[in-house]
């Protein structure tokens, strides 16, 4: 499972409030993606909810348990970072099972799961390489991989694209689609771009200076903004 809830969540850095009373209910499996312009608060509210960030106010629930106290570790989600983030002296085997090393889990359990997550990705071929001898889409696998091997409830994407060339982007962005075809885990997804928005997304949470502007399927963005703003962020001609 992998239903995520936020009741009244806030978020004061000192005296600047930069998230503002966000209630929002993520079904299992859903791919939910946040857009917004910078500085909205959008990267906040994902670290938020993945504990990297503690919460002013409100709570954060996972399947039904309140974990806004809880450390990232303890909450299931797997937070993907920009492939930059990659360990540069290890391979791709290593860089993809050493959160499971740190935890202590055997070695053959590793082994399976990098091995699994290698298929899914493409990587079977890769894993004796280091980050350096791999191309931009191949590090964003690997990337990727890290969180696939933690099996988590949920993943959670902070512009997980942004550092790839156009054509990359769009590759990338098929197989982040394949991918939660495969696994069918929660997907919550940061991003500026509206087209991997429209276009990977069940919902939209449209965001402008830490609220919530308005919440819906690309579809109903498209056809029913609510206001101008959201118009004129999903490009619709209201
Ligand atoms: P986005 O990801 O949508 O671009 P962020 O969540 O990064 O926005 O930032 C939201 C707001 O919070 C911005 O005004 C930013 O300057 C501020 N902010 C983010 N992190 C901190 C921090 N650690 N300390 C103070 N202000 C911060
Ligand atoms: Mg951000």
């Amino acid at each position: 499972m992998g239903a995520i809830k936020l009741e009244n969540v806030e978020k004061w850095f000192g005296d600047l409030q930069v998230i503002k009373g966000i209630d929002l209910e993520i079904a299992d499996g859903e791919f939910v993606i946040f857009v917004g312009p910078s500085g909205c608060g959008k990267s906040t509210l994902l670290r938020m909810i993945s504990g990297l960030e503690e919460t002013s106010r409100g709570r954060i629930l996972l399947d039904g348990d309140d974990v806004t106290d809880r450390l990232p570790s303890e909450r299931g989600l797997s937070m993907v970072f920009q492939s930059y983030a990659l360990y540069p002296h290890m391979d791709v085997r290593d860089n993809m099972g050493f959160s499971l090393k740190t935890a202590g889990s055997p070695k053959k359990e590793i082994e399976e799961k990098v091995g699994r997550a290698a298929e899914i990705l493409k990587l079977e071929d890769y894993l004796d390489r280091r980050p350096k001898a791999l191309s931009g889409g191949q590090r964003q696998r690997v990337a990727i991989g890290r969180a696939i091997v933690r099996e988590p409830k949920g993943f959670l994407f902070d512009e997980p694209l942004s550092n790839l060339d156009a054509a990359l982007r769009v590759e990338m962005r098929f197989e982040i689609a394949r991918l939660h075809e495969t696994l069918g885990t929660t997907m919550i997804y940061v991003t500026h771009d509206q087209v991997e928005a429209m276009t990977l997304a069940d919902r939209i949470v449209v965001l402008k200076d830490g609220r919530i502007m308005q919440i819906g399927s690309p579809r109903e963005l498209y056809e029913k903004p609510d206001n101008l703003f959201v118009a004129q962020f999903i490009g619709s001609p209201k």
